[in-house]
């Protein structure tokens, strides 16, 4: 198991917040579970689609489709990446919390993570 702050860390790389996470937010500027619900939201609405009106959840979260658990390549790998708005990415996390897996799906339509009872 890794440890809780080596955890941490990997969001401290400068290859993360100087790279990887603006280069993305560039190429994926929405979030991607709003636009599935045909919804375009940059970060400024809540996942209802209203105005966020608190200020310090108006932004993007770079999410990684397989929770990367501590692990370094999984973390930097591009093609892992999803952006969410605050309100989407809370609730993946607490799906994830509850069934130990993510629901997140690729272009084919299969759960993507390893963890997934499909994929066992
Ligand atoms: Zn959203």
């Amino acid at each position: 198991m890794t440890a809780r702050s080596e955890y941490h860390q990997l969001y401290n790389l400068s290859a993360w917040r100087r790279r990887l996470r603006p280069q993305h937010l560039e190429r994926q500027p929405l979030c991607q579970a709003c636009l599935r619900r045909g919804l375009i939201n940059d970060g400024s609405l809540t996942s209802a689609g209203v105005e966020q009106s608190n200020p310090r959840r108006r932004f993007l979260v770079v999410d990684h489709l397989i929770p990367h658990r501590g692990d370094r390549a999984l973390f930097l790998d591009p093609s892992n990446l999803q952006t969410l708005c605050p309100d989407d990415h809370d609730q993946n996390k607490q799906r994830l919390e509850t069934r130990g897996y993510s629901e997140e799906r690729g272009d084919d339509g299969w759960p993507i993570d390893p963890q997934h009872p499909a994929n066992q």
